[in-house]
């Protein structure tokens, strides 16, 4: 079996479910070579922004709700479905592999953090999913070692990916605009130059960026990065979807572990 990539994506406006473009189609590219190279994955471990919580947490449900936790949108979007099903072997080998970390909890399912970007790579919606919760309460350091207590996953065929945003600012959006601020750009551009160094102590300390408050106001979007950093291993990332929308949201995404960007 070939040991499986590990992905970062950049989610940003939940409807991207509904659009058909270039971020969209490399989403599209992403998910064909993965399957055509590695194989389809058993399973998917999907560390989103939108399940936050205070410890970690992972659902082990066999059939997870699709949860549509996005308010103001137009009807289409609360019509998107994405019928996976959930997967009760790769939760229990999470718990195991995070040595005590990590624990059950069925109340959350497959959010959109999660959907709106699998409905283009993986539109069959064929491969179970299981959630693990970006822990609030942990420091990136702390991030990072889950992460790298789960890389073992990758070589039992379990596919897993991170959806955030490296840059996620809502006070400063400004909803019409598809180029970056300046600011959006310069942080961006900071964590894309550490990853492709593989200078993995610059995205996990952060915080010692000048602008890392505007850039990461809360960890939630950012902490899925620093999960999926750990369980890169040293495997070299390729970039994609570097654009920038609403000024102040990175869409740039990563994948590990295969040369699978177009
Ligand atoms: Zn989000």
């Amino acid at each position: 079996m070939k040991k499986m990539p590990v992905l970062f994506l950049g989610h940003g406006n939940p409807m991207i479910a509904l659009e058909d473009n270039e971020l969209t189609n490399n989403l599209k590219y992403v998910g064909d070579e993965i399957i055509n190279r590695f194989g389809k994955p058993k399973s998917i471990l999907a560390i989103s922004a939108h399940w936050h919580t205070r410890g970690s947490f992972v659902g082990g449900r066999e059939y997870p709700k699709q949860i549509y936790d996005m308010y103001h949108f137009p009807k289409e979007l609360y019509e998107v479905e994405y019928p996976v099903k959930g997967s009760i072997d790769l939760a229990k080998t999470v718990i195991e592999m995070a040595d005590g970390r990590v624990f059950a909890n069925n109340d959350w399912g497959i959010d959109h953090g999660v959907w709106s970007v699998l409905v283009h790579m993986f539109p069959e919606a064929d491969i179970p999913i299981t959630q693990l919760s970006v822990n609030g309460e942990q420091s990136p350091e702390e991030a990072f070692e889950i992460g790298k207590k789960l890389s073992n996953l990758r070589d039992e065929g379990y596919l897993i990916i991170g959806s955030g945003n490296v840059v996620h600012n809502l006070k400063n959006k400004d909803q019409n605009s598809k180029s970056g601020f300046t600011p959006t750009k310069i942080f961006d551009d900071y964590i894309h130059q550490a990853i492709l160094n593989q200078e993995v102590s610059d995205v996990v300390n952060y915080q010692d960026h000048y602008l890392a408050n505007y850039a990461v106001p809360t960890i939630e979007h950012f902490y899925p990065l620093i999960y999926v950093l750990g369980a890169a291993d040293d495997d070299e990332a390729v970039v994609f979807n570097k654009e920038y929308i609403m000024n102040t949201i990175s869409m740039t995404s990563y994948a590990f572990g295969c040369s699978c960007s177009r």
